[in-house]
């Protein structure tokens, strides 16, 4: 009977107070605990760029996180097309190389045999009489390059050279993974005769990633407010403050939030494939049906929250996002200012829904300026984070101070959007 009294009261306090204490509640030694165990990961695996082990470990340590505080967590998953050219494409031909062009999405391989020209490729009667295993050299033109490669593969052609009919060499793509043969393209004056080599060294192939997202049980579930940041690196480091530090704060803001009553209910998303174009986010916004977006209040964005030289900087939203980071800011009488709302980050396809968004942004490989150093500290005339998609974007690249501010400065954000029902627009 008395816990149940108490219960009813909490319930009560808690339901009622204008300040819930998130931002008392978070921890910058949690964040950072955070960032540090996705920098083991990051060490563990070199980078934790989409389709590798390191964003799938990334992946799991969130998860975990998630579920040991309660959490319901789903994982949404949808596939991308991944191509890369390891070395360019190499063609010979009886009277000696001729220069040619990889097309994009063409597989790796080799390939020797006699050319044969096919008209345009595009007809059943074009590859009448090809003999198979022959290189099939096709002129551009009245189909696409992906009709030609699909005809050359069921013709059994060893390659496909793909002759440009206006002047230069003939850069292509095939639009997707999947082609049979190598495909490259040759300029129009190009000599394609006798017998020929084609040669390509590429990685072509269809990664399969997800999205990682929970929902407070607490709060009304037909007016949620979103918190993201992405979740995978670049290829060529273990992307700590791009963004570790974000994905840090949202744990730990999920994590705080566990035992909260807001009003709004809070999605936690951890956006897969962001560095390569904002696949995750665009792949989840694009799946809501009008209904789903209707119930979603705003977006909150957190891409690189702890840079080492910084300035603090709100997405010009011109939204209640914007309106309560100025007001953390301004309370703890710290500079900031107002940074471009472009659509660089997982926000742009919220913002192309009608979605409210905004969030928080300490600078990434632009330079600082001069005027700004005398503002926040630091060294002007040098990068806000010269360690910007690079392999040295490791633990060491971590701005503690400002990790600190800045998980204050969402707790605050959230505390202000979730805990009323006031609109975010
Ligand atoms: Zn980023």
């Amino acid at each position: 009977m008395r816990i149940v009294v108490i219960a009813a009261l909490v319930l009560t306090t808690t339901g009622m107070s204008a300040d819930p204490g998130l931002v008392e509640a978070v921890s910058e030694p949690n964040v950072f605990a955070h960032v540090q165990d996705l920098a083991e990961i990051g060490k563990l695996h070199g980078n934790r760029a989409v389709g590798t082990a390191g964003y799938e470990a990334s992946a799991q340590y969130v998860e975990s996180v998630l579920r040991a505080a309660g959490y319901q967590v789903t994982s949404q998953t949808f596939t991308l097309p991944h191509y890369r050219e390891v070395t360019p494409a190499v063609l010979t031909t009886a009277s000696g190389p001729v220069s040619a062009v990889t097309f994009v999405y063409s597989p790796s391989g080799r390939a020797s045999g006699p050319a044969q020209d096919v008209g345009t490729g595009c007809r059943l009667s074009d590859w009448a009489g090809f003999r198979r295993g022959s290189i099939a050299v096709a002129g551009r033109g009245e189909c696409s390059f992906k009709v030609k490669a699909d005809w050359a593969g069921r013709a059994g052609a060893g390659a496909l050279i793909v002759v440009n009919s206006k002047p230069g060499e003939l850069r292509g793509s095939l639009g997707a993974p999947g082609a049979k043969l190598p495909v490259v393209g040759v300029a129009p004056e190009a000599e394609i005769e006798g017998q020929v080599t084609v040669e390509t060294n590429t990685t072509s192939s269809t990664k399969v990633t997800r999205n990682v997202i929970a929902q407070t049980a607490q709060g009304d579930p037909d007016d949620v407010l979103v918190l993201g940041a992405h979740l995978d690196s670049v290829e060529a480091g273990p992307g700590i403050n791009d963004n570790g530090s974000g994905v840090a704060v949202v744990l730990e803001i999920a994590e705080q939030m566990a035992r909260m009553r807001p009003q709004r209910a809070v999605r936690f998303a951890f956006w897969g494939a962001e560095e390569v174009g904002l696949v995750g986010s665009t792949h989840y916004v694009k799946g809501l049906s009008p209904q789903d977006k209707a119930k979603i209040a705003g977006y909150v964005n957190l891409d690189m929250v702890a840079t080492k030289n910084h300035a603090n900087g709100i997405y010009d939203s011109d939204n209640a996002i914007e309106t309560a980071a100025w007001e953390f800011y301004q309370r703890r009488g710290l500079p900031a200012e107002e940074v471009a709302f472009d659509g660089r980050s997982d926000y742009g396809p919220f913002m192309k829904a009608g979605i409210p968004s905004g969030g928080i942004f300490t600078g990434a490989e632009d330079i600082k300026t001069l005027d700004q150093a005398q503002k926040y500290g630091g060294v002007g005339n040098q990068s806000y984070d010269p360690c910007y998609h690079k392999l040295c974007d490791t633990i060491e690249n971590v701005n503690r101070q400002v990790l600190d501010v800045s998980g204050d400065a969402v707790a605050h954000i959230v505390e202000r959007l979730a805990f009323s029902g006031s609109p975010v627009r």
